[in-house]
């Protein structure tokens, strides 16, 4: 009787393992996948963030920026997406661009 108990709590605390694996890993995709900055959010708005830098009209825009060579994007040049300083939390287009921008050295 006594191995019977001992198999059954190695069962459970196996299956709190699993369980507790599970729950992590989940938690890691989910803060891998930020969501994307809309476009209509009070502080995209203040600096006239736009995902696609070819529909930018601001006087400080400059053909050829663009989130994927400013200081402040957080994912490779090559991403289509990456975080960003100014919006903690969230991802921004690779192609986008804000008032914000600041020439990668
Ligand atoms: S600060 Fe740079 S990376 Fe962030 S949204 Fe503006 S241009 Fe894009």
């Amino acid at each position: 009787m006594d191995r019977k108990i001992e198999m059954e709590r190695r069962v459970f605390v196996m299956k709190l393992v699993s369980a507790a694996t599970l729950l992590g890993s989940s938690g890691l995709a989910l803060a891998e996948t930020k969501p994307m900055v809309n476009e209509a959010d009070p502080q995209a708005v203040n600096l006239n963030y736009k995902a696609d830098a070819a529909g930018v009209k601001h006087a400080k825009f400059k053909p050829g920026q663009a989130c994927s060579n400013c200081v402040l994007f957080q994912g490779k040049p090559t991403d289509a997406a990456g975080g960003c300083g100014i919006f903690p939390g969230k991802q921004v287009a690779s192609k986008g661009w804000c008032a914000a921008y600041a020439k990668k050295a």
